[in-house]
């Protein structure tokens, strides 16, 4: 996979974001401040014109440009936090021109640790960490058993939805969703849901 598999990825990202925008901001409204669908629309927006004004060479530097820019665009928890996701994943692709499922399936595995470093979320604090963290485990674990890459990207979106679905019941432990207590049980968490989209836009981008 070469910086333009990478550049394909977070177009589909884009596409979905802005589609299930409304979405989001409802999620987000009911146990929290009704921005996140704005704010990841903005974030891709913005990573759109800067992958167009300076095209990378490499998956990696896709990736760090892609984290780089919703660092930088996105206020709100969620942008730095994805922000790290995906440059941290970038750094760990290094320079190579191509890589291979397995590298990628890594990075993502570091760009998490990173995330996990920063919002000190463990699984189980219905954050975006309850979707990330089973989405890499399947996604490794996939090509692990010799899938290919279509079939371990769909298993990790899988992973992805059902551990955003598995955050409805959960009491919020952090972010803004904490503030509430126990009010923000039965409430699907917003950033869960969109890290479901982030993975199951690469099974798409794999697929056509
Ligand atoms: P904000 O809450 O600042 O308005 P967003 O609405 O864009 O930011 O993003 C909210 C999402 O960020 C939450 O649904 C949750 O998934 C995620 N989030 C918040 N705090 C953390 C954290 N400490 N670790 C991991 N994810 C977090
Ligand atoms: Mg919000
Ligand atoms: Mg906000």
């Amino acid at each position: 996979m070469d910086a333009a598999f990478i550049t394909d990825w977070i177009d589909e990202i884009t596409r979905l974001v802005a589609g299930e925008r409304e979405h989001l901001t409802a999620l987000d409204a009911a146990i929290g401040d009704a921005d996140h669908g704005a704010n990841l629309d903005r974030g891709f927006a913005a990573v759109r014109a800067a992958l167009s004004a300076r095209p990378p060479g490499t998956p990696g530097d896709a990736l760090v440009l892609l984290g780089g820019t919703l660092i930088r665009k996105v206020g709100g928890a969620s942008g730095p936090l994805y922000g790290t996701f995906f440059r941290q994943a970038g750094k760990s692709l290094g320079d190579s021109p191509e890589v291979s499922p397995a590298e990628l399936a890594a990075a993502l595995t570091d760009g998490l640790a990173a995330v996990r470093a920063l919002g000190s979320a463990e699984q189980g604090d219905k954050t975006m960490v309850d979707a990330l963290t089973p989405a890499v485990r399947a996604l490794e674990q996939a090509l692990q058993d010799g899938a290919g890459r279509r079939k371990a990207f769909d298993a990790a979106a899988r992973a992805a939805e059902e551990g955003a679905r598995a955050t409805v019941p959960l009491r919020a432990r952090k972010g803004r969703a904490s503030y509430l207590g126990e009010r923000s049980m039965g409430h699907l968490d917003p950033g869960a849901a969109s890290s479901a989209l982030i993975m199951r836009a690469l099974h798409i981008s794999a697929s056509g």
